[in-house]
């Protein structure tokens, strides 16, 4: 109400009347110091619960790459700790060169039947089903093959045809013999040697988003080298903004530095295969770690591969053998698959859609 001595001032405490006092004018005042103490507790709990929603970010070197992790939620940093943690047995369990793995001690049993812990299981389980969908051409018993070309070694080179030809005998995911229930694994051709670096980074990335999401955080993104699954939408943003998309960069593959395209998801994983981030090159040709199991040679034709689903690990197996088919057989099993979208990058540089991309693409040339 207006002040008598300050008519400019408009708004000011009331000054003390008969119509607010009432009755006793010490049962009032301890009434108000109730009030304000109430006020004082609760706007303190709230603040408290407010201040423990963290913003939370780590990056990592992992998996051969760049590992970065973001979060909002309560206790943020040390979900995220966890969560690396986490990340790195699996790392461990999973990759074919860490000695005493899963994946290395099936390679090295010369047939005999291995126990495996259960995310070995799941893995082959994506593995089997993904081979299955691309009628080979992703295929997790290529170790021997990216062996001999020297991948995940210092020296790469290209094998003679008749090497290639020993090797391939053994590749074929008819030779896994694997038990849910058992738990194990076994391999049938003395050739045969697993592989999971087209699957493993997927699946380690989507393990990480739901552990992050078990404990509560509501927004987050787990990218290892723009291989990405978002829990919730975009993290790091006010939350009287509420849950927005988060937007996921495609780079160019002539030239890393720049995007060539921003896909916008929530709750879902965004994952690049491509020609471009570890390949060698000699006598003037370019060989690509993305091997196509009919020849067990290096894929030529698309420049990249991204894909959009809710699973990381499916998006990864994906992603690989859609760089294997090529664009009209990749983006025809694209197209048959629900709840999968790709964007193709070709070596012409041009950009190819499905039917679902363009709604979650922006295009920035
Ligand atoms: P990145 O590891 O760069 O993200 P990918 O997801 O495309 O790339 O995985 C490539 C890796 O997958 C190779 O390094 C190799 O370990 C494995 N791989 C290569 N070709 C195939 C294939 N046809 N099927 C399954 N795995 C493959
Ligand atoms: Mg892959």
């Amino acid at each position: 109400m207006p002040h008598e001595n300050h008519p400019g001032l408009i708004y000011c405490r009331a000054p003390r009347s008969a119509v607010f006092l009432g009755g006793s004018q010490l049962k009032l005042k301890q009434l108000l110091f109730a009030v304000l103490l109430l006020g004082i507790v609760s706007g303190a709990w709230v603040l408290q619960g407010y201040m423990s929603i963290e913003s939370a970010r780590r990056d990592v070197l992992m998996m051969d790459t760049f590992v970065s992790v973001l979060a909002d939620g309560r206790q943020a940093e040390k979900v995220l700790d966890d969560a690396i943690v986490e990340m790195q047995r699996l790392e461990a369990l999973l990759s074919a060169h860490v000695e005493g793995s899963d994946v290395y001690r099936i390679n090295q049993a010369r047939g005999e039947q291995v126990s495996v812990s259960t995310e070995t299981i799941e893995v082959l389980l994506v593995a089997e089903e993904a081979f299955r969908q691309t009628n080979g051409a992703f295929d997790v018993t290529l170790g021997a093959v990216l062996k001999l070309w020297g991948f995940g070694t210092d020296d790469r080179r290209v094998p003679s045809a008749a090497e290639l030809l020993e090797v391939l005998a053994g590749v074929g995911f008819a030779n896994v013999e694997f038990s849910r229930e058992g738990q194990w694994v076994r391999l049938k051709h003395p050739g045969t040697r697993l592989d999971f670096g087209g699957v493993a980074k997927g699946y380690i990335v989507d393990r990480a988003a739901e552990f992050i999401a078990s404990r509560g955080i509501r927004h987050a993104v787990v990218d290892a080298g723009g291989d990405v699954r978002i829990v919730g939408g975009r993290p790091n943003i006010p939350r009287w903004r509420g849950a927005r998309p988060a937007r996921v960069g495609v780079q160019d593959p002539t030239n890393r530095a720049n995007l060539i395209a921003v896909v916008s998801v929530m709750d879902a994983a965004v994952l690049t295969s491509g020609d471009y981030e570890r390949y060698f090159v000699e006598d003037g040709m370019r060989y690509s770690h993305i091997i196509d199991p009919r020849t067990g040679r290096p894929v030529q034709g698309l420049s990249s591969v991204t894909i959009v689903t809710s699973k990381a690990a499916v998006a990864d197996a994906l992603a690989t053998a859609v760089m294997v088919l090529g664009q009209e057989a990749g983006m025809s099993l694209i197209e048959s698959l629900d709840g999968v979208e790709a964007l193709l990058i070709t070596a012409e540089q041009e950009l190819i859609m499905s039917s679902g991309m363009a709604a979650l693409t922006e295009i920035l040339r």
